[in-house]
């Protein structure tokens, strides 16, 4: 959709409670931090993130690493670092949308944004703060169209939300990083049998976890498949897969697993996506914002690394920072005649709808 920056579009009757004063896009680090900063601006706030979990790259990337340079942690896991951004935002009761993309944003009369996104949902917003990284991510899988056509009904998975849904099945695991070893370990116990393929015959992986797998594998209770790919799948009469055929990456010898779950670990990609689209001024992938983090659109921000500005860093904590920013200079646009006014925390406390 494109016509965001030209008249706005008439605004149907949407009723207060419907109207949020902020929609982050994008819940990573800096779209976290900016939900807690709308809070103790007593501004309620919506965020929309395309993946599964909140903590952008940090948990689609780099998950079990240690961070040394967020002021105050001399070392951090990310883990631990996304789950405390995630209780700070909490304090304010968000509204938070996950597996959901953003598809559009569209200038309504009367200073409202309407929020589209790729469940056909329509929300409705003062002011929307883009804090998209470096794009919507989404699962890597080794067949596109097959993902599409199976989903997890017909046995096609790309995460475990339940795993019940794996119990008493015969499960192939695709990958060879942290998230494709922790979830051999995590159904070990739970599937009837788990295959785990890898494309190469190291793996990029915690040293614990690996020998964990080592030692599950020399006990019979897991079988790796390395260095081996993808290949194909056979369904049954329903559609369900029953089986999955790997490729030995030298001799390029077959093998086929029986299967009813296959669980596609290979990584996350990026893509910008429709953001492109929305008429926003960018400077290579970053779209441009002024001292104000203002971007070219009234009443649209953008924060953290999709961010560009002069001597911008792209790092966790520069997102801080410019989601701070971001929310003081909500205020007058999303209360007309209201000058921002800095909160020190330490004197004022938080306000009273934090938990
Ligand atoms: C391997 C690696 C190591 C790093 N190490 C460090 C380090 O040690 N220290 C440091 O400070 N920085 C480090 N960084 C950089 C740091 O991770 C980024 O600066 C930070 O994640 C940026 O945060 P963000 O919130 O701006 O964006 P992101 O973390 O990219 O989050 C953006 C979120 O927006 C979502 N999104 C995008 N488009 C849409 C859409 N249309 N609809 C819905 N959701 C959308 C994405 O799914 C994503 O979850 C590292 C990066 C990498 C890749």
């Amino acid at each position: 959709m494109s016509d965001m920056y030209g008249n706005p579009a008439s605004a149907p009757d949407i009723p207060e409670e419907d109207i949020v004063d902020i929609t982050v896009i994008g819940a990573g680090p800096a779209g976290l931090f900016t939900v807690f900063s709308a809070g103790i601006q007593e501004m309620k706030c919506r965020v929309v993130d395309s993946m599964p979990q909140v903590g952008g790259q940090l948990t689609a990337l780099y998950p079990e690493k240690i961070i040394y340079d967020v002021p105050g942690f001399p070392k951090v896991v990310t883990k631990e670092l996304v789950d405390q951004l995630e209780e700070q935002a909490a304090q304010f009761s968000p509204k938070i949308h996950l597996n959901e993309t953003v598809v559009s944003v569209r200038r309504l009369e009367h200073r409202m944004l309407e929020v589209r996104t790729s469940l056909d949902n329509t929300y409705y917003s003062r002011s929307v703060v883009i804090a998209a990284g470096i794009g919507a991510f989404s699962p890597r899988v080794p067949d596109e169209e097959l993902y599409e056509r199976l989903g997890e009904e017909k046995g096609a998975y790309t995460c475990v939300r339940d795993k019940s849904k794996f119990a008493d099945k015969d499960v192939v695991i695709l990958g060879g990083g942290d998230s494709a070893l922790d979830w051999v370990l995590g159904l070990v116990d739970v599937a009837r049998s788990v295959s785990l393929v890898h494309r190469r015959t190291n793996f990029r992986a915690m040293d614990h976890s690996v020998s964990k797998l080592k030692g599950l594998s020399e006990e019979g209770r897991v079988k790796i498949y390395t260095p081996y790919s993808y290949d194909s799948v056979e369904t049954d009469s329903d559609g369900h897969i029953s089986s999955v055929t790997i490729v030995e990456g030298k001799t390029d010898e077959k093998v086929e697993l029986k299967c009813d779950r296959m669980l596609s670990l290979l990584g996350f990609k990026n893509d910008l996506g429709p953001i492109v689209e929305w008429n926003l001024r960018f400077e290579d992938s970053s779209i441009k914002v002024d001292p104000d983090m203002q971007t070219n659109i009234p009443g649209v921000f953008a924060v953290g690394d999709i961010a560009a500005y002069p001597q911008k860093i792209k790092l966790i904590l520069t997102g801080f920072s410019d989601a701070s920013i971001a929310v003081q200079n909500c205020v007058p646009y999303v209360r007309p005649g209201k000058k921002a006014s800095h909160v020190f925390t330490s004197v004022r406390g938080l306000p009273a709808d934090a938990k």
